[in-house]
C-alpha cells in the first residue's frame, strides 16, 4: 500500500476532487472505441448534445472500501452494471455492457488506488459512472454518439461521529410522475428536486420525503436514498414498493441481511404516511446515506417520531453494523457481493 498523497482523511466530506484518472469510452455507428484510462477532468462535448437539452443522460454511485489487510474491493459493482442497463434502456441509449462495466470500475479504482482512504478512517472512494449523449443535435431525438465516463474521489463518512437520527419533511413536489422515470437513475429526476430539497435543508431538516405521485398518501423515497420502517412489536422491516422509486442496492442487500441475518419478516409494499405511528425506528438507505436513522417525518401539521431524536434505534444498528462490516471486509459477505481490485 503506497500513501504517498496528501490528503487529511479523517476530515473528509462528500466534495468533488480531481483524481488522476478516469475512464472514458466512446460510442458512435454502433460500437464502443476508445475506451481506457485518460488524464484530465475536462473533455469537449458539442453545443447540441441531447444530454444537455434533453436530459438524455444515465449516471451510478458506489464505493470501494479499504480492508484492514489493506486490499480493496467493490461493493456489488455487478447490480450498478444492471441498473445502468436499465436506465439507458429507458433513456434510448447504448449501453456500456456489464462485465466491461465492472472491469472498468476495477481498472479506475486500482489507478487512483493511492487515493481509497485507510481502513479505519470511515472514509471510502466514490465512483459514478456518467453515460451521456452527444454529438451535433437540435430536435427531440436520441444521439447518434455517446460517452461514458467513471471518475473517483475519496469521500468521508456520512456520520463523523456515529449513526445521528435526522428529522425529514414530506413534500408538494413529486421527483418522478406515476409511468416517469422515477426507477432510472437519471438527472431529469434530480433537477426538479433541488428546489424542494433546498427549502427541506434551510427549515432544518436532513431531506425530503417524496410521496406517491398520483395520491400523495403514501412515502415513495427520501431524496437519494430508499425508505424503511420497522414495525412495532413484530420488528417487521417495512420498505415502499413503487414502479417510481429508484431501486436501491442497498436497500436490497439491507432486505437480504435483514432476513438471512436478524432473522426479521420483510414486507415490501404500501407505507401510508398517516400509519407511520407503527413504526418504532425508520431510516433511510443508500450508497451515499448507507443507513441514516430517521427521527421524525413532518406532514402538514402532524409530526411521527421514531425511537428517538439523539440515539439509533437497535435494529437499525444492527443492519448498519452488519452492511458497513461486509463493505469493509470484517464480516463474510454473502456469495458474489464483493469484487477485489487487484494492485497495480
Ligand atoms: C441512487 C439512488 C438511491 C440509492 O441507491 P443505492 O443503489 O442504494 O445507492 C435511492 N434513491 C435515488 C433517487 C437514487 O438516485
Amino acid at each position: 500500500m503506497t500513501m504517498s498523497v496528501n490528503i487529511d482523511w479523517n476530515n473528509l466530506g462528500f466534495a468533488y476532487m480531481d483524481l488522476p484518472y478516469r475512464w472514458r469510452a466512446y460510442w458512435k455507428d454502433g460500437e464502443w472505441y476508445k475506451e481506457g484510462l485518460e488524464e484530465g477532468k475536462t473533455f469537449p462535448i458539442a453545443e447540441g448534445a441531447p444530454a444537455l437539452h434533453y436530459g438524455q443522460e444515465a449516471f451510478e454511485g458506489l464505493k470501494a472500501y479499504r480492508r484492514k489487510d489493506g486490499q480493496i474491493q467493490l461493493f456489488r459493482p455487478d447490480q450498478n452494471a444492471k441498473r445502468m442497463a436499465n436506465s439507458a434502456e429507458r433513456m434510448l441509449m447504448p449501453a456500456y455492457p456489464e462485465e466491461k462495466f465492472v472491469e472498468a470500475v476495477v481498472k479506475t479504482v486500482q489507478a487512483n488506488a493511492d487515493y481509497v482512504p485507510p481502513y479505519g478512517s470511515g472514509a471510502s472512494m466514490y465512483i459514478r459512472p456518467l453515460l451521456i449523449g452527444v454529438g451535433d443535435n437540435i430536435g427531440v431525438s436520441p444521439a447518434k454518439e455517446y460517452i461514458f465516463t467513471i471518475f473517483t474521489m475519496p469521500v468521508g463518512p456520512y456520520y463523523r461521529d456515529g449513526l445521528a437520527p435526522m428529522p425529514f419533511v414530506t413534500s408538494k413536489y413529486d421527483r418522478a410522475a406515476p409511468y416517469g422515470t422515477g426507477a432510472s437513475k437519471v438527472g431529469g429526476n434530480y433537477g426538479g428536486s433541488l428546489l424542494p430539497g433546498e427549502k427541506a435543508k434551510k427549515a432544518g431538516y436532513g431531506d425530503v420525503v417524496y410521496l406517491d405521485p398520483a395520491t400523495h398518501t403514501k412515502i415513495e423515497e427520501v431524496g437519494s436514498a430508499n425508505f424503511y420502517g420497522i414495525e412495532k412489536d413484530t420488528n417487521k422491516f417495512v420498505t415502499p414498493k413503487s414502479p417510481s422509486i429508484l431501486p436501491s442496492i442497498t436497500k436490497y442487500s439491507i432486505i437480504h441481511l435483514a432476513k438471512e441475518r436478524l432473522g426479521l419478516e420483510v414486507e415490501e409494499g404500501d407505507v401510508y404516511v398517516d400509519e407511520l405511528d407503527r413504526f418504532a425506528e425508520a431510516g433511510a438507505m443508500g450508497t451515499a446515506a448507507v443507513i441514516s436513522p430517521v427521527s421524525r417525518i413532518d406532514h402538514g401539521d402532524r409530526s411521527y417520531k421514531f425511537y428517538s431524536d439523539k440515539e439509533v434505534g437497535p435494529i437499525t444498528q444492527k443492519l448498519y453494523d452488519e452492511l458497513v462490516g461486509i463493505q469493509y471486509g470484517d464480516i463474510e459477505a454473502p456469495e458474489g457481493w464483493i469484487v477485489e481490485v487487484p494492485e497495480k
